[in-house]
């Protein structure tokens, strides 16, 4: 039993930028931790604001997939607030190299201090009390980028495809009971390391999710209404497929 709620569901620049849509990322109740994923701009105004209020000092963990802004704006704000700026350590990260070395690493160093730890993500599984995680590389413009999938006995299993471009193992690595997917694009581009619709439709129907919940929208997904796009898919693949809105709660 548990429960994921949407603090936002912009995916493209445009969207996040102009906040069409809310960024402030996932919430995910699951194994009874709290675990938040990718807390783009605004995540702590989002937790805040939400009814009931999400308290950040009750985070277990923040799992960052990639080090866009639209998926780490907030990340350091969120681990002051989870941590009371340091007076309170606790909670351990999970990120990608290039988010905490090198660059243009993202994540402040004098923070790391206020928590219980940091570790790299690398692709493959480890265990959180109880918890089983694979950590599944994608392929995003240039960046290490991840997804994720989360199993644990007594429990539905849950996977988060965060930004990548399609390729063929998508559908099996990613299986799941419930399966959330970053859809920005409406239509596909070549040149665009995103998931599109038709991408969608074929993780779906080969994966077939309990339920599968599209996210992170581009102008052209908003433009087509998602809860329409949904419902199509929903239709043409015989399956449960929603379409996430901010504030969105979804129990399992
Ligand atoms: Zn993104
Ligand atoms: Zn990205």
């Amino acid at each position: 039993m548990g429960w994921i709620k949407f603090l936002g569901t912009a995916g493209s620049r445009f969207v996040v930028f102009k906040q069409l849509r809310a960024s402030g990322g996932i919430w995910l109740n699951y194994g009874g931790k709290n675990i938040l994923v990718d807390p783009g701009p605004g995540c702590l105004v989002r937790c805040v604001e939400s009814k009931p209020k999400l308290d950040p000092m009750t985070l277990d963990y923040i799992f960052l997939s990639h080090r866009h802004l639209d998926h780490c704006a907030d990340i350091n704000t969120m681990i002051e607030a989870m941590t009371e700026g340091g007076f309170s350590p606790r909670g351990v990260l999970f990120a990608p190299l290039d988010a905490l070395e090198g660059e243009d690493r993202v994540i402040f160093r004098y923070l790391r201090g206020y928590l219980n730890g940091v570790e790299v993500i690398s692709g493959g599984s480890f265990e959180l009390d109880g918890i089983v995680v694979d950590a599944i590389p994608l392929v995003h413009h240039g960046v290490q980028t991840f997804g994720f999938r989360f199993s644990s006995s007594g429990e539905q299993t849950l996977s988060f495809i965060m930004d990548t471009r399609f390729f063929s193992s998508i559908p099996e690595r990613f299986k799941a009971d419930i399966m959330v997917l970053s859809v920005t694009l409406h239509r596909k581009r070549e040149d665009i390391d995103h998931l599109s619709l038709d991408d969608a439709f074929n993780i779906i129907s080969l994966a077939k999710p309990k339920l599968a919940i599209l996210t992170h929208f581009g102008r052209g997904m908003l433009l087509k209404k998602p809860w329409l796009i949904a419902e199509e898919l929903s239709k043409s693949t015989g399956l449960n497929v929603k379409a996430a809105s901010d504030g969105m709660k979804v129990d399992f």
